[in-house]
């Protein structure tokens, strides 16, 4: 008898995009007239930067020629993307990384799903909470998380780090102390950030604790003020308590094309039952040589793209259009009372209901009233109770209108 892994029957289901997808549809149907404006979402809208396009095309030439014919690429990722990575992502910002450290993949989701592989069962993990619900769900596959409580919302071996108005969204240590420590900075859904001093922090506590921070800097490219890092490893020592993950997906628009890659600072160790010390980055290694084929040749040329001027130029303006966008929002609602987070250093808005309006009870208004959609802040967690999330990916004309039609609500 085929057995299941029973860990799986311990996720929750995720009712949130699903759910805002049937209520938009319901309404739709009531008011086919109406134009309903979608700020929920968390994919690019403006095309892929050409010199992407072009390089992906040149590239797709280059496999039409027996004497180039590709057949499988490194695991690893190819060394001509991987130079630039450490070139342009790292040495130009003064950070020591070498090639062998850096793994491309098929996206940050994939990796910051799959390093779960390499660590044991009984880690005690932590997230910020509202979070990305990937790093959850992962722990939860693989048996870390234990039985959820519908109570409290939350799983008995979890450890959630509130992320709130309250602490102005900088996790506090916790009581508990974590083995492995999930931080995605700028924060999707929050849009906040943590300064290099506050960052500096956690690198000393992961540092004291023999702990390690998973670090999704999935937003970088959105960053703005030079007091916020673009990567872990810009504080000292970082590289002997963290893996970053990066994506090209909001970078440059890769969302569907799928690119972005994993750092692994050999300096980085993990350790035995017995106490014995392993080197992660041979470990993943190792994993990803078993279990994955490397991203496409196309793929990869595409990404190298970025890495050039005319790349670099195309990427920032669109990069830039979403930033106006961001400060659309977050300008539109701060004239109308509204309190608001982020949106400076990420294409994300978190708005905090007043009069402790719910997060459901807030998009079902924003919906039937003004045909405008966000999502709800609980579905990231319970701490995300009593919040909202607007995202800069529309177009620009929507989020103009989007402001001007939330205006006119009264809550
Ligand atoms: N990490 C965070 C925090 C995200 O919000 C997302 C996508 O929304 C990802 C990772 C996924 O990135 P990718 O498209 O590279 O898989």
């Amino acid at each position: 008898m085929i057995k299941i892994n029973e860990n799986f029957l311990d996720l929750q289901d995720s009712y949130l995009f699903s759910t805002i997808a049937k209520k938009v549809a319901k309404f739709q149907e009531e008011y086919p007239d109406k134009k309903v404006i979608k700020l929920g979402i968390g994919d690019v809208t403006l095309p892929l930067a050409n010199a992407c396009v072009e390089a992906m095309k040149k590239a797709a030439d280059d496999l039409s020629k027996k004497e180039s014919f590709m057949g499988y690429g490194p695991e690893q990722g190819y060394d001509f993307l991987r130079e630039k990575i450490v070139e342009v992502d790292f040495k130009s910002r003064g950070i020591d990384i070498e090639k062998d450290e850096i793994f491309v993949s098929d996206g940050a989701k994939c990796d910051t799903g799959n390093i779960v592989d390499i660590f044991a069962k009984n880690n005690k993990v932590a997230i910020t909470d509202p979070v990305y619900p990937v790093y959850l769900d992962t722990n939860t596959m693989s048996g870390r998380s234990g039985k959820f409580n519908s109570k409290t919302g939350k799983y008995e071996n979890i450890i959630y780090m509130p992320c709130t108005s309250e602490n102005n969204f900088e996790p506090s240590f916790p009581s508990e102390v974590p083995d492995m420590i999930y931080l995605c900075l700028p924060n999707n859904p929050t849009g906040t950030v943590l300064t290099k001093e506050q960052l500096a922090k956690w690198v000393e506590y992961a540092k004291k604790n023999k702990s390690i921070i998973l670090f999704d800097s999935a937003y970088e490219a959105f960053i703005t003020d030079p007091n916020v890092p673009h990567s872990i490893y810009e504080i000292e020592g970082a590289k002997e308590v963290a893996i970053e993950f990066r994506s090209f997906s909001k970078t440059a628009g890769f969302t569907g094309v799928r690119c972005g890659y994993t750092v692994i600072p050999k300096a980085l160790k993990g350790y035995t039952e017995s106490g014995e010390e392993v080197t992660l980055n041979k470990l993943w290694n190792r994993r990803q040589c078993t279990k994955f084929n490397g991203a496409s040749y196309i793929t990869q040329r595409g990404a190298e793209a970025i890495y050039t001027e005319e790349g670099r130029k195309q990427i920032k303006e669109n990069i830039t259009y979403y930033q106006e966008n961001a400060k659309i929002i977050r300008t539109g609602l701060q004239e109308v009372g509204f309190t608001v987070y982020g949106g400076v250093n990420a294409p994300y808005i978190w708005l905090k209901l007043p009069n402790g309006v719910k997060s459901w009870d807030f998009f079902d208004k924003l919906l039937n009233e003004v045909a405008v959609v966000g999502t709800p802040g609980v579905g990231f967690g319970p701490s995300g109770e009593g919040y909202f999330r607007l995202t800069a990916f529309g177009s620009k004309e929507n989020t103009i209108e989007a402001m001007e039609r939330i205006k006119k609500i009264n809550v």
